[in-house]
Order: C-alpha cells, then structure tokens, then sequence
C-alpha cells in the first residue's frame, strides 16, 4: 500500500461573506502530493495549480501567505480536470495522509460542488498532525507543520505555503516518526456522517473506542439516548460502572468517566458536530480511551467547578 500525502492551497471570497458561494466558500487554488511506499521513501510526486471559477481575486490573507499570485493562476487547470487527474495517479491501494483534517474536508466539498463521484465510505485516514500531537506532545496539543519540522530537524530549504512542499515536509514528518502501529492510528474523515443506525460506526484502534453516530435532531435528544451514553471499556467492551455522570464540557463536547472492573478507569468522551441539514441537527463522535485515578480525579473535579460556578451565577440572577 502507498500513502498519498497531499496539501491543498485554497481562496476564499476576497469580499468577505456577501461574495461568498454557500456550497463552496473555500476554493482550491492547488493540489501538491507525494506517493510513499510502505518503507515511507517518496516514489512520485503530484503537482498541479487550479484555475479559480469563482474567487478570481486572491483573499488578502491568502495573498499574503502564498507565494505566487492571481496572474500565475490563470495558467492553472479546472479543479474538475485537476482532481480527476490526482485520484487517479493515487493509484488503487492508498491511504490518504494530510496535516489536519481541513485538507481532505475541503476536497471533497470542492468535488461535490462539481458534483464529482463521491469518495468511499467510511473513509480512514492518517491526521499526521494529530498523529504528531499524540507522540511528541505530552497533552496531545497539535502544532504547525512548522514546528514539528523545526523540533525533528528537517532540512527546510523550500517556503511553506506551498501545496507541494508541504507535502514533503508532510510526508518527512511521518518517515521520520515511522510510528510503528500506524495502521492503528488512523482517524475517520467526517466530511461524511452516518444517516441511519445500520451505517454507524464503531471500531477500536490505538486504544481507543470510537463510535460515530446517525443524526440527532438536537443535542438534548443525543443526550438523552441511553444507549449513547453506556461507557463501555476501551479494552474490553464490557460495560462500566459510571464514576462521573455525563456533564457538558464545553458548547460542543461532553465528559464522563466509567470503570471497567478488570481494566480500571475510561474517560468518556461526546463532541457534537453539525449535521448541517438543519439548524439543531448533529452527530456525535463519541471516543473512549483508559485513564488513571489522576485523570478520573480531573474530571470529577472540572464537573464540581462547573457545578459552583452555576449555583453562584443562578445565585445572582435572584
Ligand atoms: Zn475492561
């Protein structure tokens, strides 16, 4: 198998949100990708700039972050051509690997406003930044392509903010980790969620038990599916006694922590994440993994302050 490590440029409405396209408000501007073979060594290389159909303007910011301008854009190919041309050069047995998540998002948006042919699903992926975060960062804090070529001392010799070179620093970042359960610490893109029960997913890898849920209509309903809400063991799948009942964490996450009798505490974790078909409509990723008595204590004590914190503010509403 290959790994196809790629990195997208895009533009956005220069005029701000009036001259924005709901379907696509980013454009890609350029694909750039590199071909590794199992033993990560760069076989081919992928390189292509896009001819921009609705932003023909570069966005300042964007501007001031690429190093080429409208002018050369117009040399670019369709998006539609280009994309065509990158899928198949990908070849048959792939994987795809980005820094972040936005890259394959915004691929695939780009394609389904073109009405492209959709990519399989589910769809796995290598979030090399994450994959970083996770190794090299003790609280799992990710951090830019920058940084990580910086602290593993990789020869930077050509500007970021170029699709193609960061995908060879990209894909010199993943060679140099060489982590070797890879196969395990792959993430699923959600560009696409499931529609109904039967397409649910639930797998466990890296340590993790990860569920990806149907569409609720609001978040309340997600919270009160019982079945949601069991904790099951991240190594076991038995399910555990409830030590800090489910509270909301942050506007999009919720926390909980169990303990599996033979294999001790699990952190429980719900980030609701739009379902974009309604307003109040969402599907949740729900991600379990062990913990210590430390992490269990953490927890139990951020829910205690939540809580104060509450009773002070309803306290001086009165
Ligand atoms: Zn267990």
């Amino acid at each position: 198998m290959n790994y196809i490590v790629f990195d997208l440029e895009w533009n956005q409405s220069p005029y701000g949100q009036s001259g924005e396209h709901p379907r696509m408000p980013f454009e890609i501007i350029e694909i750039g990708a590199v071909k590794m073979n199992d033993s990560f060594e760069i076989v081919d290389e992928y390189t292509s700039l896009i001819k921009p159909k609705l932003y023909k303007k570069l966005h300042r910011s964007i501007r001031a972050m690429l190093n080429y301008s409208e002018e050369e854009l117009k040399s670019g190919r369709s998006f539609k051509e280009a994309c065509a041309d990158f899928l198949e050069w990908c070849g048959d047995d792939y994987a795809f690997c980005t820094w972040g998540a936005s890259d394959l998002y915004y691929l695939q948006n780009n394609m389904d406003f073109y009405y492209m042919e959709k990519l399989a699903f589910p769809l796995k992926f290598y979030n090399v930044q994450q994959i970083y975060a996770d190794i090299y960062d003790e609280e799992g804090r990710i951090s830019k392509l920058e940084k990580a070529c910086m602290d593993l001392e990789i020869k930077e010799d050509k500007p970021f903010h170029a699709a193609i070179n960061d995908a060879r620093y990209t894909a010199k970042v993943l060679a140099k980790m060489k982590p070797d359960n890879l196969e395990e610490r792959y993430t699923f893109d959600i560009y696409r969620h499931p529609k109904t029960k039967e397409d649910e997913i639930v797998a466990r890898h890296a340590g993790v038990l990860e569920k990806i849920t149907a569409e609720y209509p609001s978040k309340q309903a997600a919270m009160e599916d019982k079945d949601l809400l069991v904790i099951r063991c991240a190594k076991c799948g038995r399910k555990c006694f409830r030590k800090v009942k489910w509270y909301q964490n942050s506007s999009s996450a919720s926390i909980a922590v169990g303990r599996c009798v033979y294999h001790g505490y699990m952190i429980s974790r719900i980030k609701f994440k739009s379902a974009g078909d309604s307003e109040d409509s969402i599907f949740v990723v729900k991600k379990t993994e062990k913990t210590g008595k430390k992490g269990f204590e953490e927890v139990k004590e951020r829910q205690q302050m939540l809580r104060e914190k509450r009773k002070q503010k309803r306290h001086k509403e009165k």
